[in-house]
């Protein structure tokens, strides 16, 4: 008979543990074949405790907010489980990877990290890996031939079935797959269910820090950019009901959380119908609003097409709504645009610009841009270095284009631009960003701003963690970064910070004390 040795592993491990609780005779010439004389009392005793204690889960995760709020659903589910987080990976029972595969670059770091396990994973056949979201959904079965120690695939649309895969793979030694319906493999409703992941059960000491959180409010997308496997991955474009949202928003507030960033794909081609009525994004900034507890309103990443008046009124007239807006323009020049099928042209582009400008004159816009796309001659280039210029983006995003097999690009434009030049343009890109930021950020030199204290700064956890007084670190209602000198207590709490120093990506500040406000008022009286 074949025997699983991941099973006979398990059941090493059973006994050993049963005999520690005096559940079993502990004679050393006892053969290991513990169904034959396991007293049933014993056995169903040591079954409970068995489940009784905590198993641990390693969950490492790559890639954008909707992974991140996928990790942190999966971490709920698990913990209803009786799973603890641990953050040894030695010392976990089951392994997750939460994957992108929007880059290749992303892709490769997650197979040399499950690479590091292929040694670990032969001596203890009995742990459970898994790869789960895009990565899962994009490359499926490929998984198990390049990584045949991955004992379970899931798909972001699938994570719900996480608990029952770990357990069967655990108890047959299969490997096991969970995926989405791929974008022509059947009738659209269908397609949709099998992509539908909302779930308000979410694990709160997985988020940034206890007063922020990512609500969710569409998944997929149906614009289908050339070079992008986002639609692939996620599936077909849907919102979710506003008043799941509503309600999911109330929890959060409930839990003390103070800003919400909404997340879709496209969030601002947000619509639910219900009836005869349509629920857009605008609607929802007002519903969200009048919640109690929450004090900033975040949304990302928007459609340049779909970034309409109404929207940006709601984000000027509603005091709690942030007015940072990153709305990815990918390239400069209009036949680039029109090779990626972005659906708008340069001039649409700046008009929406102007628009925000007109509407919301202290907004500060972000924007994605891919370099080295199929074709793109240094004249295209020159005009995506002179979009990024004319419109003084507060920071920009830059990505060297990378070809994901499954997308049109693939199919029918090479990916023809040399490496060097990918990355010279990637540079000279970031180059004149931070001139401008560096720029734009002198403006508030002098200036008080209210900042949302998120922690202490990467540069205080490094060099001194355990300080009384540290580098803390936070945001701006335009997203701006801060950094100053506080304490522990002040992370948490709005505080008003005045700028003495900048950098192209960071303000650099001091806590205005009620003393000096009260100076200030009095001064400017
Ligand atoms: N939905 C958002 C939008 O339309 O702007 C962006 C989502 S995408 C996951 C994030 C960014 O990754 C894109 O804005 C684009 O700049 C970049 N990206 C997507 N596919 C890429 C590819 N194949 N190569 C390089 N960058 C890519
Ligand atoms: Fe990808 Fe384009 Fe959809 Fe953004 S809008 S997720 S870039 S297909």
């Amino acid at each position: 008979m074949l025997v699983c040795p991941r099973r006979n592993a398990m059941r090493c491990v059973t006994i050993a543990f049963a005999a520690t609780l005096g559940l079993l005779p502990t004679s050393p010439d006892r053969d290991n074949t513990p169904d034959i004389n396991f007293p049933v009392n014993a056995k169903r005793q040591f079954d409970s405790l068995l489940a009784a204690m905590p198993k641990k889960l390693y969950i490492e995760t790559v890639g954008c907010q909707m992974n991140m709020l996928d990790s942190e659903m999966v971490v709920a589910i698990l913990r209803k489980k009786g799973y603890e987080l641990t953050d040894d990976v030695q010392a976990a029972d089951t392994i997750l990877f939460n994957t992108c595969s929007v880059r290749e670059h992303a892709e490769e770091k997650t197979y040399s990290a499950l690479g590091r396990l292929r040694e670990h994973k032969k001596k203890h056949p009995e742990k459970v890996i898994g790869v789960l979201g895009c990565m899962a959904q994009k490359d499926q079965h490929s998984i198990f031939s390049r990584a045949p120690y991955v004992d379970i695939v899931v798909g972001p649309g699938q994570l719900q079935q996480i608990p029952d895969l770990i357990e069967q793979s655990r108890s047959t030694g299969k490997q096991l797959t969970a995926l989405s319906m791929g974008r022509k493999d059947g009738p659209l409703e269908q397609i949709k269910r099998s992509h539908e992941t909302f779930d308000p059960l979410r694990d709160p000491t997985m988020r940034p820090t206890p007063f922020q959180a990512y609500l969710r409010i569409q998944i997929g997308c149906d614009k289908f950019c050339t070079y992008c496997i986002v639609p692939m991955t996620r599936g077909p474009e849907q919102g979710r009901a506003p008043s799941e949202i509503l309600a999911e928003a109330k929890v959060l507030a409930g839990q003390g959380c103070k800003e919400i960033t909404l997340v879709g794909q496209t969030v601002n081609s947000y619509r639910y119908e219900a009836g005869d009525t349509t629920t857009r994004l605008t609607d929802l900034l007002y519903m969200l609003h009048a919640v109690d507890g929450i004090e900033r309103l975040k949304f990302i990443t928007n459609y340049p097409k779909d970034m309409t008046d109404d929207l940006l009124a709601a984000v000027r007239d509603l005091p709690k709504c942030s007015t940072y807006l990153h709305v990815p323009a990918q390239s400069g020049s209009n036949d680039v645009l029109k090779r990626m099928k972005r659906g708008y042209t340069v001039e649409d582009y700046r008009d929406m610009m102007r628009r925000i400008k007109e509407t919301i004159p202290d907004a500060a816009v972000s924007s994605d841009f891919i370099v080295g796309f199929c074709g793109e001659t240094d004249e295209e280039f020159q005009l995506t270095a002179d979009l990024l210029t004319e419109c003084r983006f507060k920071n920009s995003f830059v990505f060297k284009y990378s070809e994901r097999p499954g997308t049109k690009a693939s199919e029918h434009l090479p990916d023809d631009v040399p490496h060097e030049v990918k990355q010279w343009r990637n540079n000279e890109l970031l180059r004149l960003q931070a001139i401008i930021s560096e720029e734009d950020n002198q403006l508030f030199l002098g200036r008080t701003v209210n900042v949302l204290v998120e922690g202490p700064s990467k540069m205080a956890i490094k060099k001194t963690p355990d300080a009384e007084v540290l580098q803390l670190t936070g945001r701006t209602m335009c997203d701006r970064i801060v950094v100053f000198e506080g304490t522990r207590r002040q992370v948490g709490q709005t505080l008003p910070i005045t700028i003495y120093e900048i950098t192209p990506y960071t303000l650099i500040g001091t806590v205005l004390t009620e003393h000096r406000v009260g100076t200030l008022l009095g001064i400017g009286s």
